[in-house]
């Protein structure tokens, strides 16, 4: 985006204030550049012309306050309540993201950060290398903490690591353990998603599992690169690009009826987000195009294959046990949080029940969980205690961050709490 489409976004914004009441991080930040109207405010202001204070004089923005407002900027979870709740339906997200984008260009990227987007995310290969040290260091020397939701480790509660848990990684990853020849061809892709894939192959095994039980010829993306959000959420345009690209050309090559989801925040990459990362007049649009209408949540992929009306029914639960936690993503930007209450309504019956604070942020927010541990991990435990005391044991969801997120406060403060992707539930239920 360039600085005059920047302006002209930022250019809707009233200044009203109204975003303040509905921010995830208002409250617990208590300030101004915490939520929409300040950040734009101050990316607006780093926009400016130098002011002149007298003839030939000018106060340039320096580097130290561009550096401040990247730090702004980074302080958000990016989840969305603003934009959907602003009476003159200002583009805050993009805006963000572009201010972001524009500040990491002109203040560079951290190595790491450059390493992790550039190299790392897109190469499958790398990934699987980088989860089998993990494993194998989680093992030496964390401590371990059972849960419901499946073994997770615990770092020691000093020198910034907050007593954070991790799930067990597993010796493979779900894509590696599929037997050679084993989901090669089929109308249908799934896309399996990095968390899924390496960090909790279950669920990316669940996912496959029951798509193929409905019936569809169902192949696995064995090649993908990540989606791409955490690179342009960061800033880094190129990085996103390296990823994006490569997706659409292995999904495009095979032609699929439609590709699958079972991660909401991959699938806004793919819906909402890919054709901005493409110029005008490069070919990768027309793909890209092609396969972004293709692309589906998990939820609706079940539903209209008529697999739920097949399904066992659930074992005898309590009544109102089970609940639904929307991703901002996956419920609030692309609408599909209702899609998910059908498919738990018609699996799990008088089990599920609104859940208290359902559409609550989890706090996860990408690289915000990296960045601000506390505050993040104060966000996902207020969301897991509220589901608790409103009578939830299982709280079911689609969405990669934010089951890292909920497993991790269970696991810290309430282990026999269920953190459950739709895919699981659904999985137990196959006749
Ligand atoms: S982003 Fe929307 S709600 Fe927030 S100050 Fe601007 S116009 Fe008002
Ligand atoms: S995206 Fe979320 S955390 Fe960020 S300013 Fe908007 S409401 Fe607040």
């Amino acid at each position: 985006m360039t600085d005059e489409e920047l302006k002209l976004k930022i250019a809707a914004c009233a200044k009203c204030g109204s975003c303040r009441s509905v921010c995830t991080l208002y409250p617990e930040r208590r300030d101004e550049q915490s939520v929409a109207r300040g950040k734009i405010a101050l990316i607006e202001s780093s926009l400016a012309a130098p002011v002149p204070l007298c003839p030939g004089d000018t106060i340039p923005l320096g580097e130290e306050s561009d550096a401040a407002i990247r730090d702004a900027l980074a302080d958000c979870l990016l989840c969305g309540r603003c934009e959907r709740n602003c009476p003159n339906q200002v583009a805050v997200e993009e805006i963000l993201v572009g201010g972001r984008t524009r500040l990491a260009g002109k203040l560079g990227l951290s190595a790491w950060k450059r390493w992790l987007f550039g190299e790392m995310l897109p190469s499958a290969g790398a990934r699987g290398a980088i989860r089998a040290a993990g494993g194998f260091a989680q093992k030496l020397f964390l401590r371990k903490v059972p849960t419901e939701s499946g073994l997770h480790y615990r770092f020691p509660d000093l020198a910034g690591l907050h007593g954070r848990t991790v799930p067990a990684l597993p010796p493979s990853g779900f894509v590696a353990s599929l037997p050679e020849g084993e989901g090669l061809i089929g109308e249908v892709l799934l896309f399996v998603g990095c968390v899924f894939d390496i960090v909790m192959p279950g669920i990316g095994r669940a996912a496959y599992e029951t798509m193929k039980a409905s019936g569809a010829s169902v192949a696995v993306l064995r090649e993908s690169a990540c989606c791409g959000l955490p690179a342009l959420a960061s800033g880094d345009r190129e990085g996103a690009l390296k990823s994006v690209t490569k997706n659409i050309a292995s999904i495009r090559a095979r032609s699929p009826k439609s590709v699958v989801f079972p991660c909401g925040s991959c699938l806004t990459m793919f819906r909402r987000e890919v054709l901005s990362l493409i110029p005008e007049g490069d070919p990768l649009r027309a793909d890209a195009d092609w396969v972004s209408g293709r692309c589906v949540d998990y939820a609706t992929f079940i539903l209209e294959t008529g697999l739920a009306g097949r399904l066992n029914p659930m074992p005898v639960v309590e009544k109102g046990s089970v609940g639904w936690h929307d991703p901002c993503h996956l419920s609030g930007t692309l609408g599909r949080g209702g899609v998910a209450r059908d498919l738990l309504t018609r699996v799990a019956g008088d089990a599920f029940r609104e859940m208290a604070g359902a559409s609550l942020c989890c706090g996860y927010g990408g690289t915000f969980n990296v960045r601000d541990y506390p505050t993040s991990g104060r966000l996902g435990a207020n969301k897991v205690s509220l589901a608790v005391r409103g009578g939830t044991s299982t709280i079911v969801t689609a969405c990669s961050g934010c089951i890292l997120q909920l497993r991790d406060m269970a696991a810290r403060f309430s282990t026999k709490t269920r953190v459950r992707h739709l895919a699981e539930i659904v999985r137990e239920l196959l006749p």
